[in-house]
């Protein structure tokens, strides 16, 4: 669990550095009002290049932490890594009994996601559940079968 928190900080920190890059890289461009000059205007909102730069560094900051989140949700647990082998079931035709969901799975058995396709109740929230020994609960589907 600290890992996957962790990762979701460390790609923070890591758009948090490209938008500073960013900023600076606008600034170098362009350098502030004119220092000769006796009334000093700020360039957001009087310079239009320099507005929308402020503006392009803003939509790149929403869209980078926009897709570090959805990325986020993608992730084991556990481990942090990238879930695997998406699965669908449910049936469309009968939504209330058999909601159609996808279900994915952590390659290394942490546990398993699933993630709803239908939108009935708000935003779909998806469900993880952790595995604590994978091997262990097939053993024990075995022995309940007999
Ligand atoms: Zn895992």
């Amino acid at each position: 669990m600290m890992r996957y928190w962790a990762f979701l900080v460390g790609k923070l920190a890591g758009i948090a550095v490209v938008l500073l890059a960013a900023w600076r890289l606008v600034h170098v461009i362009w350098p502030g009002p004119d220092p000769t000059l006796r009334y000093k205007m700020q360039p957001f909102g009087t310079d239009l290049g320099y507005t929308m730069a402020l503006l392009g560094i803003w939509l790149l900051g929403v869209g980078l932490v926009y897709l570090a989140i959805l990325d986020q949700r993608y992730r084991c647990r556990a481990c942090g890594r990238r879930l695997h082998m998406p699965v669908s079931s449910g049936a469309w035709n009968s939504i209330l009994l058999r909601a159609p969901r996808t279900d994915y799975i952590c390659r290394f058995g942490h546990g398993t996601l699933r993630v709803p396709d239908v939108d009935l109740t708000g935003t779909p929230q998806p469900d993880w559940h952790s595995v604590d020994n994978m091997w262990k609960e097939l053993e024990d589907l075995e022995t309940a079968d007999k």
